[in-house]
C-alpha cells in the first residue's frame, strides 16, 4: 500500500517548493538520484534555500507542515533498515468486514480511514474463517475443572478444540506474512487480549474479567515480541503512540537480524535506538549496552534472542512526557556551544513548551534536527529518534 511518506515523495515534496527557474537545475539532479548522497545534499540544499531560515522555523511550529517537511529532507534513514511494507494483523470486524455474531461490524474510524493510510492490514476472523458461519449463536469463555472452554450457552456447543486447532494453524499462516504488529477486538472470546469475561461452570454469579480469547493465546504464545494491542486500550493516546514506535521499532529488528548480520550492525542499531530506549527505559537501555559489550563472547542466536527480547521488552515501557523531556535536554546540550545565545533560549523555550503540553513532541524534535543537519553533529545522524521512519512519523502527528 503507497503511504504519504514513502520513497521518492521527498524530493517530489522538494521538487514541488521549488518552482523558481533558478532551483531547477538542483531539483532535477535531486529527483534523478532521490536516495543518494548527492540527490539528497541538493534536495537539502533547495529547500534550506527556498524557505530560508525565518521560514523553515515557523515550519516548525506547525507539526504537520513540518512532518512534510522533514519527510522531504530525510530519505536516509528510513531505507537503512525496515524496507518492505508494515503489514499488521486485526481483527475483520474492526475494518468493518461484516463478521460479527450478529451479521454487524464494529468498524473502528481510526484504525480503517487513518491508521490505514500507512500500513497494510491483514484482515482476520477467527470465528468465520473457522466455519461458525454468519449469524450464529454467541459464545463465551467457561472455565471448569478442566480449563477454559470457548461455549455457545444456549446450545451448549463446545467450540474449544476446533478453535485451538484452526488458531495454531492461522497463526502459522500468519509467521509467513511478516507482520509487524496486530490489534486485536477487546472483549470477544476468540480475539479479546486481556479482561474478557469468564464465566463459571455453573453459569450463576458475574463473569470475572480475568480471560484472553483463544485465538489471541495462540497469537501472542507463538509471538512474544509481536507488538499486539486492542482497539479499545489504542484510544488512549500514550499507549496509541507506544504501539506505532514498537511497530515501527519492530519491523527494523526482523528486518535487521533477518539479514546477514555483523556485530558492529549490531552495535550501530544499537546506537541508532540510543535516545527512545532512554525515553522509554533507561536501565534497559545500559542492560543493552553491557550485553553488546560483550556480544563477541556469546553464540549468535543466543546474543539475537537476548537483544531481541531486551530492546521489545523496553519499549513495551511507556514513555513519559518527563522521561521525553529529559531526552531533549540531554539533546539540548549537544549545541551547548554551537548556538548562539538566542538559538539556545529558543530551543530550551520549545522544550518547557512540550514539557507544558503546549505542543507536540514532533516540535521540539524537528528543531533540533535541523540545528543538528545545520551544525553537522555526526553523533546525532541516524538517531530514530530524530529521524522515525516518515509513516511512523506521520502516524504519531495523528496522535
Ligand atoms: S472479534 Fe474476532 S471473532 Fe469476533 S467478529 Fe471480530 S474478528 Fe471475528
Amino acid at each position: 500500500m503507497e503511504g504519504v511518506g514513502q520513497r521518492g515523495l521527498g524530493v517530489d515534496g522538494a521538487t514541488s517548493l521549488i518552482q523558481a527557474k533558478s532551483y531547477r537545475p538542483h531539483a532535477r539532479r535531486a529527483a534523478a538520484s532521490p536516495n543518494e548522497g548527492r540527490g539528497r545534499h541538493w534536495a537539502e540544499a533547495c529547500l534550506r534555500w527556498r524557505t530560508g531560515n525565518e521560514v523553515g522555523l515557523a515550519l516548525l511550529r506547525d507539526p504537520v507542515r513540518a512532518a512534510w517537511y522533514v519527510a522531504a529532507m530525510s530519505p536516509k534513514v528510513p531505507q537503512a533498515v525496515g524496507q518492505g511494507p508494515i503489514r499488521i494483523g486485526i481483527s475483520a470486524c474492526l475494518l468493518g468486514h461484516e463478521v460479527r455474531f450478529d451479521g454487524g461490524h464494529k468498524r473502528d474510524r481510526f484504525l480503517a480511514d487513518t491508521f490505514g493510510r500507512f500500513v497494510e492490514w491483514v484482515p482476520v476472523c477467527p470465528e468465520v474463517e473457522l466455519g461458525m458461519g454468519t449469524p450464529r449463536e454467541p459464545v463465551r469463555l467457561e472455565q471448569d475443572a478442566a480449563g477454559l472452554h470457548l461455549v455457545a450457552p444456549k446450545s451448549g456447543r463446545d467450540w474449544t478444540r476446533p478453535m485451538r486447532r484452526f488458531a495454531a494453524r492461522r497463526v502459522r499462516t500468519l509467521a509467513a506474512l511478516d507482520l509487524s504488529g496486530y490489534v486485536l477486538k477487546k472483549d470477544s472470546p476468540s480475539c479479546g487480549m486481556e479482561r474478557v469475561r469468564v464465566y463459571g461452570q455453573e453459569r450463576t454469579g458475574p463473569p470475572r474479567r480475568e480471560g484472553r480469547g483463544l485465538f489471541a493465546s495462540a497469537l501472542i504464545a507463538a509471538n512474544p515480541l509481536l507488538p499486539v494491542e486492542e482497539e479499545g486500550r489504542l484510544w488512549n493516546p500514550r499507549l496509541r503512540e507506544n504501539f506505532v514506535v514498537r511497530v515501527f521499532a519492530y519491523h527494523r529488528l526482523r528486518a535487521f537480524f533477518g539479514g546477514r548480520w555483523t556485530f558492529a550492525g549490531v552495535v550501530a542499531f544499537h546506537a541508532s535506538y540510543r535516545f527512545t530506549l532512554l525515553a522509554h527505559s533507561p536501565e534497559a537501555y545500559r542492560r543493552l549496552g553491557r550485553l553488546i559489550a560483550k556480544a563477541k563472547e556469546i553464540p549468535r542466536p543466543e546474543l539475537q534472542a537476548r537483544y531481541e527480547g531486551e530492546f521489545m521488552g523496553a519499549l513495551s515501557k511507556l514513555a513519559t512526557k518527563r522521561s521525553h523531556t529529559n531526552v531533549l535536554e540531554h539533546l539540548a546540550g549537544y549545541f551547548k556551544t554551537r548556538l548562539d545565545a538566542a538559538s539556545r533560549a529558543e530551543l530550551a523555550a520549545l522544550i518547557g513548551e512540550y514539557r507544558r503540553g503546549l505542543v507536540p513532541l514532533t516540535v521540539p524534535i524537528t528543531l533540533i534536527r535541523h540545528h543538528a543537519r545545520h551544525h553537522g553533529v555526526s553523533s546525532l545522524e541516524d538517531q530514530v529518534y530524530l529521524e522515525p521512519h516518515p509513516k511512523e512519523r506521520m502516524l504519531r502527528n495523528h496522535i
